[in-house]
C-alpha cells in the first residue's frame, strides 16, 4: 500500500522559489570584482535566475548540458547556481586557482558548452580559450559598459546584456530528481581531478540536512558570510540551506585577505562564517594584530583540513566565537561529520569541551560512516581503535563521471581515503590521509597530531608534518614551519616544545624552517609540494 501523501521531486528550483516567495526579503550581499558593495535578496535573485533559464532556453542548451564557472563568491555566481541547474542544465564550477593546462582538462572531460568567467579571470579565459574544444559561448560576469573590447575571445557577451534580454517569469521544468545538477572535479590533492557529479535529490537532501541545528545549524537570523569558495564544492552547501531558511548571505568576491573579510564582516553584520584554517589563521592574525573585536561574529565553521586546537581555542577564549569543526570531501557533497556536543558534554570541564570540540565530530543523519581493519574488518568505537573511513548515504557519489577510476565503492561504501577513529558517542576524529601517515618502526604517527602541537606555539604561522625514508625506522616525521613574522624561534625551542605533548618517539626528528608552506587550489596545504621541495633533505 502506497502513503497517500503528495508526491513532489526534489529539484533545485524549488529551493529558491522557497526562498523568494517566504524570505524575498533576506539580504544576499556581494563584494564586487569592481570593488564596490552590491545587495541583492532572494526575490531579486529567483527573477535573475529565471531569467537565466529563459537566456539558456534561447540557446536550446540540451537538457544535462554543462555550464561552466570561473568565479568567486557572489550573486551573479548564486543566479547560475539556480538558472542553470534550475532549468535542467548542469553547472560546473571550475577551481581558477588551477593551473591553466589543468583547467583546459578539466573543461575538456567535462566538455563543458558555456563559460560564464568573472573578470578578473579574463587573462586566464584568454589563454585557455581555443584549447576548450567544447565550450562555445563564453560569458563575462559584468555590466555591458564593462564588456572588453578586443579581448580575443569569441562571441563574447556581458551577463548583463545576455539576461536583460529576457523575462524573469519562467516556468522551471518538472523533472526526475535524481537528474545531474551540478558537477565539481576533486580538487587532485590526490591523483588526476575526478569529476563528481551532484543530483538535484541529492543537493536538496544534503541542504535540509546540513540546516540542522546539530549540522549546521542555519537559521532566518544568521547572517552567514562563507569565504569557502563556490568553486569548491558548492561553498559547502551554504547557497541551497541560506535559501531553505532564508538566512541573509554576505558573499566576500575576490577580496579574501583578514582586513576584507573583517571589514565585510562588521559593516554587513556577519554573526557567521566558513571557510578553511589557513584563511581563519590571516583572519586571525589581522584582527591580533590590529587589536580589533568581532561586533557581531559568534560561530565559524572551520572544516577543509584539521582545525588546530589552538585556534578553537584563540576563537573561543580570545573573541568568545563558537568554532564548529566539519569534516567533508567533494565526494560527499561535502558534508560527512560537524562537531557540536551533547547534553551530556555540557557540563563537561573547557578543556575536556576542547579536545571534543577539536574531533571532526558527529554524522549527520544521512551519512552512515565506519572504520575497517587492513583486512576491511570493522573496528570498535572506541576512540583509539585507528582505521580506513569509509562512509555511504545519498549524497555520497556512487562512481565518478565517465566511470574514471572503475568501481569505486566497496560493498556499498565509499573508501574516503582518510583515517580516522571514533569514539563510543560516534565523534569521528580523522588522526591523517592514508597516504600522509607516518609509519614508523611499525608505529603510526599522525601528522595532525605533530601539526596541531606547533600550530599551538606562538612564533608558528603554519606547519606541516611528512615522513622522510629512515633506515630503520622506515619513515621518521619532520615538521616543516613558516614563522609569524617577526618571531623568535629555534628548531631546539620548537623539539623542546613537543616534550610532554606527545610520545617521545613521535616527536619530530627535525624542523625544517620555509619561507611559505604550498597550498593547493583550495587553500588546503599541498605536502605532495612540500616534499618536492624537500626532495634532496637529509635526515640529521
Ligand atoms: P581533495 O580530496 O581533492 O583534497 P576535498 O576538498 O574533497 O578535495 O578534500 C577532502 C579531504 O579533506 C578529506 O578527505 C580530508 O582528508 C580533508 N578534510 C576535510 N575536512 C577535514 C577536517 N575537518 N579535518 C581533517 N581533514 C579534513
Amino acid at each position: 500500500m502506497l502513503g497517500l501523501m503528495q508526491s513532489q521531486q526534489l529539484l533545485i528550483s524549488t529551493l529558491i522559489e522557497f526562498a523568494a516567495r517566504h524570505h524575498g526579503d533576506a539580504e544576499v550581499i556581494s563584494r564586487r570584482v569592481e570593488g564596490d558593495i552590491h545587495r541583492s535578496n532572494y526575490r531579486h535573485l529567483a527573477a535573475r535566475s529565471r531569467q537565466v533559464g529563459n537566456a539558456l532556453d534561447r540557446w536550446n542548451l540540451g537538457f544535462g548540458d554543462r555550464v561552466a564557472t570561473l568565479a568567486w563568491n557572489g550573486y551573479r555566481h548564486m543566479e547560475l547556481y539556480y538558472g542553470v541547474s534550475g532549468s535542467g542544465r548542469v553547472i560546473h564550477t571550475l577551481n581558477p586557482r588551477l593551473h591553466p593546462d589543468q583547467i583546459v582538462w578539466i573543461a575538456n572531460h567535462a566538455e563543458d558548452q558555456v563559460l560564464c568567467f568573472d573578470l578578473s579571470f579574463l587573462p586566464i579565459v584568454q589563454a585557455v580559450h581555443s584549447r576548450c574544444r567544447t565550450i562555445k559561448r563564453f560569458i563575462a560576469l559584468c555590466d555591458e559598459d564593462r564588456l572588453p573590447k578586443d579581448s580575443g575571445i569569441p562571441g563574447l557577451l556581458s551577463y548583463e546584456a545576455w539576461i536583460g534580454a529576457e523575462s524573469s517569469i519562467y516556468e522551471w521544468p518538472d523533472f526526475e530528481e535524481n537528474c545531474a545538477s551540478s558537477m565539481c572535479y576533486t580538487s587532485g590533492t590526490t591523483g588526476n581531478p575526478k569529476g563528481v557529479l551532484y543530483s538535484h535529490r541529492s543537493t536538496v537532501l544534503h541542504a535540509m540536512a546540513s540546516a540542522l541545528p546539530d549540522a549546521l545549524d542555519v537559521s532566518a537570523r544568521d547572517a552567514i558570510l562563507p569565504v569557502v569558495p563556490m568553486f569548491h564544492v558548492n561553498a559547502w552547501g551554504l547557497p541551497y540551506s541560506a535559501a531553505i531558511t532564508g538566512a541573509k548571505l554576505v558573499f566576500p568576491g575576490p577580496a579574501m585577505d583578514g582586513k576584507s573579510i573583517y571589514e565585510l564582516m562588521e559593516s554587513e553584520k556577519v554573526n557567521y562564517a566558513a571557510g578553511v584554517p589557513t584563511v581563519w589563521q590571516m583572519l586571525l592574525s589581522h584582527v591580533q594584530a590590529n587589536k580589533l573585536r568581532f561586533g557581531t561574529l559568534t560561530r565559524t565553521l572551520i572544516g577543509g583540513s584539521a582545525c588546530p586546537p589552538a585556534m578553537i581555542r584563540a576563537f573561543h577564549d580570545d573573541y568568545g566565537v563558537e568554532v564548529l569543526h566539519g569534516w567533508g570531501m567533494t565526494e560527499i557533497s561535502p558534508l560527512g561529520t560537524v562537531c557540536t556536543l551533547k547534553n551530556k558534554h555540557l557540563s563537561l570541564g573547557s578543556d575536556e569541551q576542547l579536545k571534543l570540540r577539536a574531533k571532526q565530530g558527529r554524522s549527520l543523519y544521512g551519512v552512515d560512516m565506519k572504520i575497517v581493519d587492513g583486512d576491511g574488518q570493522e573496528l570498535p568505537w572506541d576512540g583509539v581503535a585507528c582505521g580506513d573511513l569509509l562512509v555511504k548515504g545519498p549524497w555520497v557519489a556512487s562512481e565518478y563521471y565517465k566511470g574514471d577510476g572503475g568501481p569505486i565503492l566497496v560493498d556499498g561504501w565509499f573508501p574516503t581515503g582518510d583515517v580516522a577513529n571514533i569514539d563510543a558517542d560516534g565523534y569521528m576524529q580523522i588522526t591523517d590521509r592514508s597516504k600522509d601517515v607516518i609509519k614508523s618502526g611499525g608505529e603510526w604517527i599522525s601528522s595532525i597530531d605533530v601539526e596541531n602541537i606547533a600550530m599551538a606555539h606562538p612564533g608558528v604561522a603554519m606547519a606541516a608534518c611528512i615522513g622522510i625514508k629512515h633506515p630503520k625506522w622506515d619513515e621518521r616525521p619532520i615538521i616543516a614551519v613558516m614563522k609569524k613574522q617577526d618571531a623568535e624561534l629555534s628548531r631546539e625551542a620548537l623539539l623542546a616544545f613537543y616534550e610532554g605533548k606527545i610520545a617521545k618517539w613521535q616527536i619530530p626528528d627535525d624542523v625544517v624552517f620555509v619561507d611559505a608552506i604550498p597550498l593547493g587550489g583550495t587553500g588546503k596545504m599541498q605536502k605532495s609540494r612540500l616534499r618536492e621541495m624537500l626532495k634532496d633533505y637529509r635526515l640529521p
